[in-house]
């Protein structure tokens, strides 16, 4: 799967699967991965935005979502989410996140929402 160079739009990333780049249909389930990040990371310039994340062990960046800090979803410790086009793809972003070394810095735990 090739990713385009430009920086997509929070509509964008919100219909299009993480992990696969499958375009989400309105009617179908959106599955979503929520992330808590370590408290010493600042994310606030992505809020409300589409935020890359570069995982450097299969050489991809995949794109998430940072809902506003006063948002129901950063109450629930979701500092940022993924969004999935099914719940296999959730499970493999998921694999990949545990695994990936780098991310380490950034996330503090992962895990499903929806
Ligand atoms: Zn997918």
């Amino acid at each position: 799967m090739k990713l385009k160079r430009k920086k997509p739009k929070i509509k964008q990333v919100m219909s299009t699967c993480s992990w696969c780049g499958l375009k989400i249909r309105n009617e179908g389930p959106i599955y979503a991965l929520g992330c808590k990040k370590r408290p010493e990371v600042d994310i606030s310039k992505y809020e409300s935005k589409a935020m890359p994340i570069k995982i450097s062990t299969i050489d991809k960046t995949i794109w998430c979502i940072v809902p506003p800090a006063d948002s129901d979803a950063r109450k629930e410790g979701n500092d940022f989410m993924f969004t999935l086009c099914s719940e296999e793809c959730g499970n493999q972003l998921k694999e990949t996140l545990d695994t990936e070394k780098e991310l380490g810095e950034l996330i503090l735990s992962a895990k499903h929402i929806c």
